[in-house]
């Protein structure tokens, strides 16, 4: 389906919480967050009705963000259940990897075809400042697992301020260089004051060619990152929110009240 730009919406990110394992400094709060209560976050037969719609009305690349999705209980089975939906040619993931190692096999069993993997350094204590706590070595181990288990291409994630020559980003391009990976830098954002840019190597951040929903982990449909417009699927039920956020789809995004974490990036 096309929008009043002549845009063809064709990508959907689905978060499916708003819980996290880590604490990244430009993404949640080290107190943590105001967390949505759990009857407001969609079920996973709620979350399979929208992607159905949204299939239906040409869909065809479905991502799973957060929050963390490998925090959310029985993962695998929202996994396997919008497999089985016809029409997706892409089903992916973005991840931190930290649970990835234990969840690699059982996700591409489950119909997972590739994940993204964010890591913004690759040394250990760099990588732990950033994240607040969290253990860069399980990411490795993460991004191995899932390339044995046939995610690929894994693609990388590296948050940056301003340039890809950071030292924290070169290291990231470095090891990736080693172990045969892409890597896609993103600027940091602030989405409340309207600061985005295109993602370098990758394909967000790009009003004019953009092709993307976003389903939020409460259930609304949000047709842009930079925008507060939303319908909520409760309310209207999917197709009519679908179809409302695509009609409604900024020419481009100015700037937002919603969390990285709840919309997923
Ligand atoms: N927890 C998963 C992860 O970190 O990959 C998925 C959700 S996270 C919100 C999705 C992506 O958004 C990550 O690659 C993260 O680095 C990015 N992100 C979060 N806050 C950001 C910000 N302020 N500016 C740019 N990217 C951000
Ligand atoms: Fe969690 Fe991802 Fe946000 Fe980091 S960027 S706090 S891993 S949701």
């Amino acid at each position: 389906m096309f929008d009043c730009f002549g845009r063809k919406i064709d990508y959907l990110r689905v978060s499916v919480t708003d819980r996290c394992n880590l604490r990244c400094a430009y993404c949640m709060a080290e107190e943590g967050i105001a967390l949505l209560r759990h009857e407001d976050i969609l079920r996973f037969e709620e979350i399979a009705g929208v992607v159905r719609e949204a299939v239906a009305i040409g869909v065809t690349k479905v991502r799973l963000t957060g929050g963390e999705p490998l925090v959310r209980r029985g993962i695998v089975t929202l996994v396997a259940m919008l497999h089985a939906i016809d029409g997706i040619e892409d089903l992916a993931m973005t991840t931190n990897g930290i649970r990835l190692a234990e969840y690699a096999d059982a996700l591409a069993r489950a119909g997972l075809r590739r994940v993204n993997v964010s890591l913004d350094a690759v040394d250990p204590a760099h990588y732990a400042a950033i994240t607040r706590g969290g253990d860069v070595r399980a990411v490795f181990d993460g991004i191995r697992a899932a390339r044995r288990a046939g995610l690929n291409p894994v693609k990388l994630n590296c948050v940056i301020q301003e340039t890809p020559e950071e030292p924290d980003a070169r290291a990231v391009a470095a090891y990736a260089a080693a172990e045969n990976l892409e890597v896609r830098y993103i600027r940091r954002m602030n989405l409340a004051e309207g600061e985005f840019s295109v993602v370098i190597g990758g394909s967000g951040g790009d009003c004019v060619h953009c092709n993307r929903l976003r389903l939020s982990s409460d259930g609304m449909v949000r047709p842009c990152l930079f925008s507060d417009i939303g319908f909520s699927v409760r309310e209207l039920g999917p197709r009519e929110a679908l179809l409302r956020a695509i009609g409604e789809k900024p020419e481009c995004g100015s700037s937002s009240h919603a969390h990285f974490h709840t919309i997923g990036g």
